[in-house]
């Protein structure tokens, strides 16, 4: 039995009774059955194997045998509160009992205790708040029989992230209980040779090792056994993926390519480039020539698209899909935020109809008599092109020929959602957009098939967003900068960190809305845009903001993805000491759209952190994106890279594939070296990865 196939409800434990509470707490964490508990690794481990005199506090938590000596209370407020002395050889310390008088019972005077804790010198003496105990065993160890197990001293304790109404006690009565059950019928998970080859532990004794280890080398040993295999089979299904694109074709070729050559469907790529009134960048023609040749490939495509905000990738979206349309089929373009989807499905509006090809919007909020029909235009193929919000996959919905499926922001989707999208189809080319890079390393590692395409450089004639820092206690001069631009017919976003009035002293888009239109701006017209408001009302905002007849926009971060208004070139980020360096990065791409030179804002507070000097910093000096998201990396550190771990793509255990890059590279070469010289995975060696494939597969909703 492989661990994730222990089904049996951890209700099931035998000895310790699981409360409800304990059970729903679990529960909560998605813990319910005895497999998924195992499978939940400590964060930490506290080591109590080795105990040091209580003298040696300093060099951080110890393990110290002692005896209490008294009990003392004192009044803290109204409360009283017990303060228990203990003294081993070395020392004299003190623990603080605040709101647990029942230690007066547990810690008994003149009795040896294990004590765990991390003490500090304070008021005179070496003492502590939060402690750990275990009584010395007597000499009687016979009477543990019967009794409750307890958890001997001198172990390496796990330390597991709790969860309200879950004590860490009960919890490791827990998860000893279900090894002490199931461990002998765990079986191994990786191929022998390959446990051999790195002298790791079989998955018995490495479960044993990572919840209740021998020793910290011990640890090391089942860390390292645990995070190959995660890394192994994340990359068995990279690889299995690429294996399957090889060998899935299109459904009959031949046949659509003969019956369009009969069609002479125009080609409608070029016609809509002939209507454009610029011509497309050098990293446009790049990406639309990789698309077409994967588009026309006997293979479905599944491509992601790098570019920074403002190269110009939706266009490069609407050419795949007219590639699509004229082989026949039907494209749907999926972005996260209906305002951006709106905003493409009016753009095709314009650009593609005029070609004749049929577009539609679809969202969760279209009315149902409408929608109805758009329903049945999208399942007889009327609609050519299809763009919405994640409506585009709702269940009711049908394509006739879904050929093509882009989905713009892909790091706002989680793999579910890709998933459910795909699945519209029938093999479908898949074109995932971005402009948050994913570092190289791990493009090619995690993302493994996928292959990718990068905008290089922004259209001609865009000049570099001028970027000022300034002081909140300077926001007048800004304001007084925007108004010489708004007199020259530009227009302005302001944007702030919350919608309305909070707890925090920060200011909000509604009450900045306020004064910005009676004390600063009163001569302009100034309109509200944030996630609460009324999807009609926005729209009607948007499209007034676009075509100039509001001059202020006073937004949220939901303008951060994709708007685009050309106009408007002036951009002022309050509290800009909020935003994350990818939310600035975005912020400030909707500035700078057309020819004219546009300017970004910083307004910070003086309540910043170091970090939040960095990121302004950040933002002053760098303009490219690809080098914002390498200095994001550093910042935020491995394991939290924006459409990586969000996006679902990685959800691993113990593993970080940007942090254990060694461990990742040897196992994707194990892996694809297995599949390549055996990919029926028929080895007795390899028996038990197809086994696992088959059984308990460890990323159930890993891929597209
Ligand atoms: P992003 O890559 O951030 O999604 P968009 O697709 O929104 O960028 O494009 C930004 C702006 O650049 C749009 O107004 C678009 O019409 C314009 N644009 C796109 N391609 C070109 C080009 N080759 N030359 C000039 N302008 C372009
Ligand atoms: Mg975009």
């Amino acid at each position: 039995m492989f661990v994730r196939e222990i089904c049996d409800p951890v209700a099931r434990l035998t000895g310790e009774k699981v409360g409800s509470a304990a059970e729903k707490a679990l529960a909560h964490v998605g813990v319910t059955t005895i497999g998924s508990l195992l499978c939940r690794y400590p964060r930490d481990w506290e080591d109590r194997s080795r105990s040091a005199p209580l003298k040696d506090f300093r060099n951080g938590p110890v393990c110290s045998i002692v005896r209490v000596i008294a009990h003392e209370w004192f009044d803290a407020g109204k409360i009283r509160t017990l303060k228990i002395f203990i003294e081993d050889d070395t020392a004299r310390a003190c623990l603080l009992c605040y709101n647990r008088p029942f230690m007066k019972n547990q810690l008994v005077v003149g009795n040896d205790y294990l004590i765990y804790s991390d003490f500090e010198f304070k008021y005179g003496e070496i003492r502590s708040s939060a402690f750990d105990f275990e009584p010395i065993p007597a000499v009687s160890v016979a009477s543990a029989a019967g009794g409750t197990e307890r958890i001997a001293p001198g172990q390496i304790l796990p330390v597991y992230p709790l969860t309200k109404g879950l004590r860490m006690a009960k919890l490791r009565a827990l998860v000893k209980q279900a090894l002490d059950a199931y461990l002998p019928v765990i079986e191994d998970e990786i191929p022998q040779s390959i446990r051999e080859r790195y002298h790791l532990l079989t998955k018995a004794h490495a479960l044993k090792a990572i919840h209740f280890p021998e020793s910290m080398k011990e640890l090391e040993k089942a860390k390292k056994t645990i995070m190959y295999e995660e890394l192994f089979y994340l990359e068995v299904m990279v690889g299995k993926r690429a294996q399957a694109k090889r060998s899935v074709m299109r459904r009959v070729p031949e046949e659509t390519a003969s019956c369009m050559t009969q069609q002479k469907t125009p080609d409608l790529q070029n016609l809509l480039l002939d209507r454009l009134p610029f011509v497309l960048t050098e990293g446009q023609q790049e990406a639309v020539a990789d698309i077409n040749g994967d588009m026309d490939s006997p293979y479905p495509m599944s491509r992601l698209l790098q570019g920074d905000v403002g190269s110009g990738k939706t266009l490069v979206a609407f050419l795949a899909a007219l590639k699509a349309v004229e082989k026949g089929g039907q494209a749907a373009i999926m972005a996260p935020t209906e305002l951006l989807a709106r905003q493409h499905a009016e753009n095709a509006a314009k650009l593609l109809e005029p070609l004749g090809v049929n577009v539609a919007f679809l969202t969760g909020n279209i009315k149902s008599k409408g929608r109805k029909q758009l329903l049945k235009d999208l399942a007889l193929g009327v609609i050519d092109v299809a763009i919405g919000t994640h409506a585009l996959f709702s269940r009711d919905v049908c394509y006739r020929d879904l050929r093509l499926v882009v989905i713009d922001e892909q790091h706002r989707f989680g793999v579910v959602q890709r998933q459910a999208i795909m699945a519209k189809g029938d093999a479908p080319d898949l074109l995932m957009m971005s402009a948050t890079p994913i570092p190289r390393t791990l493009a090619i590692t995690v993302f493994g098939d996928l292959d990718v395409s990068v905008i290089k450089g922004l259209p001609p004639g865009r000049q570099p967003i001028v970027t000022h820092l300034a002081r909140e206690s300077n926001e007048n001069k800004v304001y007084e900068f925007i108004r010489a631009q708004l007199k020259t017919g530009a227009q302005a976003y302001f944007v702030y960190p919350l919608i309305e009035e909070g707890e925090l002293d920060l200011k909000d888009a509604v009450s900045m809305k306020e004064r910005l239109a009676t004390e600063i701006f009163p001569e302009y017209t100034l309109a509200l845009a944030h996630s609460k408001m009324d999807e009609e009302e926005k729209r009607l905002t948007m499209e007034a903001f676009r075509g100039g007849d509001i001059h202020i926009l006073v937004a949220t971060s939901v303008v951060e993805v994709g708007v685009d208004v050309p106009n408007a070139t002036c951009m002022v980020i309050e509290h800009a000491e909020r935003f994350g360096l990818s939310a600035l990065h975005q912020l400030r791409g909707r500035v700078g759209r057309g020819t004219a030179q546009s300017y970004c804002f910083l307004v910070y507070s003086d309540k910043y952190t170091e970090d939040a000097k960095t990121r302004l910093m950040v933002m002053l000096e760098h303009s490219d994106g690809f080098v914002i998201a390498e200095e994001d990396l550093k910042l935020r550190g491995p394991g939290q890279i924006n459409g990586v771990e969000q996006s679902g793509y990685i959800r691993l255990g113990l593993a970080d594939p940007v942090e254990h890059t060694a461990i990742l590279e040897k196992a994707r070469a194990d892996a694809f070296a297995m599949l390549e010289a055996d990919s029926g995975l028929l080895s007795s060696d390899h028996r038990c990865v197809a086994d696992v494939l088959s059984r308990a597969p460890p990323f159930s909703d890993v891929g597209v």
